[in-house]
């Protein structure tokens, strides 16, 4: 299943896009994860092989444990950089976004830069409900990682020959962390034929995977023990996690960004535990992730209730205030929720 390149109309206008040189911009959603850097890298090799000068601008600065991905160092912050991005984008001839399904997914800054921008756009993604807006859309809600979708541009663009080390190891990166490692339902059949094409170009596995679970800062380590010891509540009857971390919690820990990358996942990984929600107090507002499991979806609830979205059993949103009102506002919704799920 879901392979998005069926759709021959969406691939016949990328061909026709991409069939002179091109000056492109790629850019991907703040807070970019290793499927948005792995995607933006790979297609960013991909096009700079087939002759097209590509140019890789993030929202904010990769999360350090993708540091060592080939060319993250050749990608423009827009939030350290700006003038040098903004002067990428004047001369860019199209926009593709990559992991994002809405504009406001690549933050208040180069989202306001964009809109005072006329570029054509190309959409590569898999969230559910994209803008319509695109001027080209390959939307597969389907995918595990907006990666495989890259992955599966490579045969019918014609650049079977490109595919080298470097490609192969941005791309599975992405693989690795949208699927959880290979264990999420959005893993298929296909994916895995994906990963095998990708490591038969080369790509180190342990090195890769060493990489992504192995670079926890001491920080990191004990701001999660705190969490799993003095900030979980869990209710059982319900088979749901609470788990939150206020602003002193991280400032107290040395907190980086990227810290609680993984957090809420802890939840779900209790006996007979179906959702978990971990709140994050930032500046201004509560950043909030929701995890659940087979048929309960998340997405919706967030979108409705917390301005947010994602895909059905992994989502996000935020609640403008302090973290004790937005575990309130959540604790009041959860019935609403649960009645929508019952066990
Ligand atoms: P996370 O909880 O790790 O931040 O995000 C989980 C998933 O939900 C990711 O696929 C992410 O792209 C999506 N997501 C997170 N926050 C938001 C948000 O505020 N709005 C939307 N539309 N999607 C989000
Ligand atoms: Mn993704």
């Amino acid at each position: 299943m879901g392979n998005a390149l069926d759709h021959a109309s969406t691939l016949a206008q990328l061909r026709e896009v991409l069939a002179s040189p091109r000056r492109v911009v790629i850019v991907t959603h703040h807070n970019p994860d290793g499927d948005a850097i792995g995607s933006s890298l790979g297609l960013k090799h991909l096009l700079s092989a087939a002759g097209h000068i590509a140019t890789v601008v993030l929202p904010n600065a990769a999360p350090s444990f993708l540091s060592g991905l080939p060319g993250v160092g050749d990608a423009i912050c827009f939030d350290r950089e700006p003038e040098r991005a903004k002067a990428e984008l004047e001369q860019a001839e199209w926009l593709f976004c990559l992991d994002f399904n809405r504009m406001d997914r690549v933050g208040n800054a180069l989202q306001t830069d964009l809109a005072g921008r006329t570029l054509p756009r190309v959409l590569i993604d898999h969230h559910q409900d994209p803008d319509p807006t695109f001027t080209i859309a390959l939307s597969d809600t389907g995918a595990c990682a907006t990666c495989q979708l890259i992955a599966d541009l490579i045969a019918p663009m014609g650049w079977s020959a490109l595919l080298n080390k470097e490609v192969a190891t941005c791309l599975y990166t992405g693989l690795v962390t949208d699927s959880g490692s290979f264990r999420f339902r959005s893993t298929t059949a296909h994916t895995m034929r994906v990963a095998a094409l990708l490591m038969e170009h080369g790509v180190e596995i342990e090195r890769v995977h060493q990489s992504i679970s192995d670079d926890n800062s001491e920080e990191r380590l004990r701001l999660l023990g705190l969490l799993l010891s003095e900030r979980m509540t869990v209710m059982a009857e319900h088979g749901v996690v609470l788990l939150s971390l206020s602003k002193e919690d991280l400032e107290r820990h040395g907190h980086r960004p990227g810290d609680t990358e993984g957090f809420v996942n802890y939840g779900l990984s209790m006996r007979g535990m179906r959702l978990s929600a971990f709140f994050v107090e930032r500046q201004d507002h509560v950043k909030l992730s929701l995890r659940s499991k087979g048929t309960f979806a998340v997405d919706r609830f967030l979108r409705d209730h917390f301005d947010g979205g994602g895909h059905a059993n992994a989502a996000g949103g935020q609640f403008k205030g302090d973290l004790h009102a937005a575990m309130e506002r959540f604790r009041s919704l959860l019935p609403e929720l649960l009645a929508q799920h019952a066990a």
